[in-house]
């Protein structure tokens, strides 16, 4: 979103106070060409002759976003069945779409090897019975390189006492049963968590998991999983995704030359390709000054955003109505009955009641957190494609809500005094 004059506008020159009024508040925006931007700076990054590019579905499900994802090349990365589902109707070719499951039934996995899509295992006792099923099978691997990554130990996912991956102190124990049952591993893949910050702590996992590559004859790819940072903030350091791709792409072309043939440098990020993509609106219901604070409390809550609350992110809040105010300090709640703090002491423009709110980064990990705790509707959900606005999710009605609960008519009212 820009500032032009005393108005944002986003991209194609939309209003984003129109769209409020369109569709109404709170609302979540999308922008196709952020998320194209992002794509390409990614894939222009590595330099090696075969790159795919996964997007993990669970940063936004929506499945326009998903088939936007699809036409820009891109495969999906996806941790459930339903989520295999919502590609597979996205119009994804099953070869596309790698399943990377934790802690999930072996019929689940059944389900997604009947789909036929490509499948990660992050567990030795799954490895034996899925691959004693279906030796002809090849799968991946889902490795865990014990290394600290991770802006918070809630989305760090590879230190030693990670539910994620298979250790990599039991290779051992890995390899006997790929032999003993002749498993082809098509795939060796980590992720160690969201927010990596720094390029060398991606280039050592990089260097564990690539030797342990070298001990599977049948590779077809190495999956480095995700992690990239983006900026929440204006002084915000992200991944130097370009001094990243280089010194990956270089490493990675002297494995595959020792390895003898080319394999595919795969990635799935969610947060870098959808984050800054995302814009989220709700109103001002009340300024409320209090003996310390003046609170701004929205029309929304840990209901509709919920990251602020979960993981203490930081996302940026402008104030749509009124762009070029004079900064004042608010704290930012929601209407939830609960802790819902969305920032403290944030310098807005002056806010009064009924502004539109617009908060930054709001493409990753925020609809598809959503829920409908307090009995609240979730919002709809808009997309901008080359200067053109879309509605891609309906707001939610009572219906919504009512939709799967079973009404039984059994209990008699006791009458008083009987
Ligand atoms: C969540 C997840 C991702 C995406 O992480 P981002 O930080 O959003 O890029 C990638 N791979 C796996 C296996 C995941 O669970």
């Amino acid at each position: 979103m820009r500032l032009n004059g005393d108005r944002y506008e986003l991209s194609g020159e939309i209003d984003p106070l129109y769209l409020c009024n369109k569709y109404g508040v709170p609302l979540y925006v999308y922008d196709t060409s952020i998320m194209e931007r992002q794509y390409k700076r990614l894939s222009e990054a590595f330099g090696v002759p075969s790159l795919k590019i996964n997007f993990a579905c669970k940063a936004l499900n929506n499945i326009t976003v998903l088939k936007f994802m699809r036409s820009l090349g891109a495969g999906l990365d996806t941790v459930s069945i339903e989520e295999v589902r919502l590609g597979l109707a996205a119009g994804f070719d099953p070869h596309s779409i790698i399943y990377t499951p934790n802690c999930v039934s072996i019929e689940e996995i059944e389900l997604a090897i009947e789909a036929g899509v490509r499948i990660n295992i992050d567990n030795i006792s799954t490895l034996e019975q899925i691959g004693t099923k279906h030796p002809d099978l090849p799968v991946c691997i889902r490795i865990n390189p014990h290394i600290m990554a991770g802006g918070n130990s809630k989305i760090s996912t590879g230190h030693i006492d990670s539910k994620f991956g298979i250790s990599i102190h039991q290779m051992p124990h890995v390899l006997r049963i790929v032999d003993a049952i002749g498993l082809k591993i098509e795939g060796v893949h980590m992720h160690t968590g969201s927010d990596i910050l720094d390029v060398d702590v991606f280039l050592e996992g990089a260097e564990i998991l690539l030797k342990i590559a070298r001990h599977f004859k049948h590779l077809d790819y190495i999956d480095f999983g995700s992690g990239f940072k983006v900026p929440y903030k204006t002084d915000d350091i992200s991944t130097d995704i370009e001094e990243l791709g280089e010194k990956i792409s270089e490493r990675f072309k002297i494995f595959c030359s020792k390895y003898g043939h080319d394999l595919t440098l795969m990635f799935e990020p969610g947060k870098f390709l959808v984050s800054e993509a995302g814009f989220f609106f709700a109103k001002v219901n009340v300024i409320k000054q209090t003996t310390s604070t003046v609170f701004a409390g929205i029309d929304s809550g840990l209901n509709h955003l919920i990251r602020p609350m979960f993981y203490n992110a930081h996302h940026t809040i402008l104030n749509a109505s009124n762009p070029t105010g004079k900064p004042r300090i608010y704290t930012v709640v929601g209407y939830i009955c609960e802790t819902d703090t969305f920032g403290v002491n944030r310098l807005i423009p002056q806010l009064h009641e009924d502004d539109v709110l617009c908060f930054l980064n709001a493409g990753a990990y925020c609809f598809t957190m959503s829920s409908n705790y307090n009995s609240r509707l979730r919002p709809a959900e808009v997309l901008i494609h080359e200067g053109k606005d879309y509605l891609i999710r309906k707001r939610e009605t009572m219906d919504d809500l009512m939709k799967n609960q079973v009404d039984i008519d059994i209990f008699q009212e006791k009458t008083k005094n009987a």
